[in-house]
């Protein structure tokens, strides 16, 4: 069987050049599972869009900054940072096509605030300030190595999260750690998706599609492409999702 081609779309880098970017990370992961990673960059017209769109065997949405509050019905708190509207509405429009036509996804980090925001749900603007208690979600480079567990999450058992991840349950239910550099979250789940992962301070860590609607739309709020090789449960992640794009 020929390699599935996982679109990534780009986006405008945050020191203000004229480039479309992405991080290395998700490519070599992607290509590591068996995936060709194709660069997507961010092509507004809706004809052209769809274009790219048909080349893809499955979309990958990749981190980074803030999505723009408006396109979940919301007023920035002020506490937005780094925001790419352009970015923000490629990412949207393919995400629902692919929603609506099996196409799989895979959100990871601003992925899953994307996969819920374009799906219908709505995202917690800034942790610190609107989580009491919250755990620090904040724990990355360069203080922290890309791949440090800041937390742990807790994954609900019968999912498919939980069987992509196989990992074994505890006294404390199925849980596994998790690096962790993200200030927003998903709030409100969007129609037809589930919380497949929380951490213990309740905020949202996975969300994927009702079983049964779609081969596969699963997004995590942690960064499994910094850690893979070393822990096989999101070796498996991306298997499992390039497997997914094989149909
Ligand atoms: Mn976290």
């Amino acid at each position: 069987m020929r390699e599935p081609i996982i679109g990534l779309p780009t986006y405008n880098p945050f020191n203000g050049e004229p480039d479309f970017v992405m991080r290395q990370s998700y490519c070599r992961a992607i290509f590591a599972a068996g995936g060709i990673p194709l660069l997507l960059p961010l092509i507004e017209e809706e004809g052209p869009l769809r274009r790219l769109y048909d080349l893809v065997d499955g979309l990958l949405l990749a981190g980074g900054g803030d999505v723009a509050a408006e396109f979940y019905g919301a007023a920035d708190s002020g506490k937005l940072t780094l925001i790419d509207r352009p970015r923000d509405r490629v990412e949207i429009a393919l995400t629902r096509w692919a929603l609506a036509e099996g196409l799989p996804v895979l959100g990871i980090c601003r992925g899953i605030q994307t996969l819920n925001v374009a799906a219908g749900g709505t995202l917690v603007q800034d942790i610190p300030s609107e989580v009491p208690e919250a755990l620090k979600h904040r724990a990355g480079p360069p203080k922290y190595a890309g791949d440090y567990i800041a937390h742990t999450v807790t994954v609900a058992s019968g999912s498919l999260l939980a069987d992509v991840l196989a990992v074994v349950a505890g006294p404390e239910g199925l849980s596994t750690g998790v690096n962790s550099r993200h200030h927003q979250a998903v709030r409100d789940v969007a129609p037809g998706f589930v919380v497949t992962a929380r951490a213990d301070d309740g905020v949202i860590e996975g969300i994927e599609a009702e079983p049964g609607s779609h081969p596969f739309a699963l997004g995590v709020q942690w960064h499994p492409e910094n850690m893979v090789p070393q822990h096989p449960p999101m070796v498996r992640l991306f298997s499992r999702f390039v497997a997914a794009c094989q149909g």
